[in-house]
């Protein structure tokens, strides 16, 4: 199944798929163990700086091999492409998804960038995310003014074409500093005014209950990457500490333990 038939489904029945970010092998296999471990499937998600660090072919190769290795159902995704550029290259490297983050210009510009993005995406059979409103990037914080507007998102949704919608309604990327809260009435406005499933970006630090909130109003999507990235190195820096051991192969599956089991957690809440 493709992930814009998969969305829509989930969309309807009000349920939502974790969208992970990896960032090595260690990262990679916690995600899809402990999908595999929950009978959950799961998005890998790569971000632009991901991608340079491992690679573009490595990176989307290692993803699709460890989802069939271990049976998983389960997609590849760009996470933000900020150029249609890199989109393309995605494509072309078998991504079943990709976003296209064009949500720092203005409303006509990130209609016409997401537009020739779907026209792209459709000779690959690919799911396209775009965002609309700004969600606060990394040590920002959000400013209601950059919330979704429904009708903003009713006009991008149709103009566009795209299969799934980030929207801006409180959530911020990163950790955050004071207790995250989200617009749920607005959220519920936006699902009102659109047929295409939501994405909410910046999940990490959002509680449990907040999350079958917002799903329950309508949210698809949700993306984790922080979060990962916080088990992972304080789990590994834990070990360090109290080991001289130089076997990454002994160090680094206490990290990839710990991760998986955030990733569990992270499934029960969800599902
Ligand atoms: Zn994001």
């Amino acid at each position: 199944m493709n992930l814009q038939t998969k969305l829509r489904e989930l969309s309807k029945e009000k349920k939502a798929i974790l969208a992970a970010n990896f960032y090595n092998f260690e990262t990679l296999h916690a995600i899809v163990s402990g999908a595999k471990a929950e009978h959950a499937s799961i998005i890998l998600q790569l971000s632009e700086s991901s991608i340079r660090y491992m690679g573009l072919e490595l990176a989307a190769q290692m993803a699709k091999t460890a989802l069939r290795g271990s049976g998983v159902e389960g997609w590849i995704h760009l996470d933000h492409g900020g150029s249609i550029d890199l989109v393309q290259r995605c494509l072309d490297a078998g991504f079943d998804s990709v976003m296209i983050d064009a949500s720092e210009r203005s409303l006509e510009e990130n209609i016409k960038i997401s537009k020739e993005v779907v026209r792209r995406a459709e000779k690959y059979g690919a799911n396209v995310e775009a965002e609309l409103g700004y969600i606060a990037k990394l040590h920002q914080s959000q400013d209601p003014a950059g919330f979704t507007q429904p009708g903003d998102a009713k006009r991008f949704t149709e103009e566009t074409g795209v299969t799934a919608l980030a929207v801006a309604i409180g959530s911020a990327h990163g950790f955050y500093r004071q207790e995250p809260k989200l617009n749920l009435e607005l959220l519920g406005e936006i699902k009102a005014a659109v047929h295409t499933p939501l994405v909410l970006h910046g999940a990490s630090g959002i509680p449990d209950e907040m999350l079958v909130s917002a799903i329950r109003k309508g949210i698809t999507k949700i993306n984790l990457a922080t979060e990962t990235k916080n088990a992972f190195m304080r789990r590994l820096k834990e070990e360090l500490i109290h080991t001289d051991e130089i076997d990454l192969r002994i160090v680094f599956p206490k990290a990839i333990e710990k991760t998986r089991e955030l990733i569990q957690n992270k499934l029960k809440v969800i599902s």
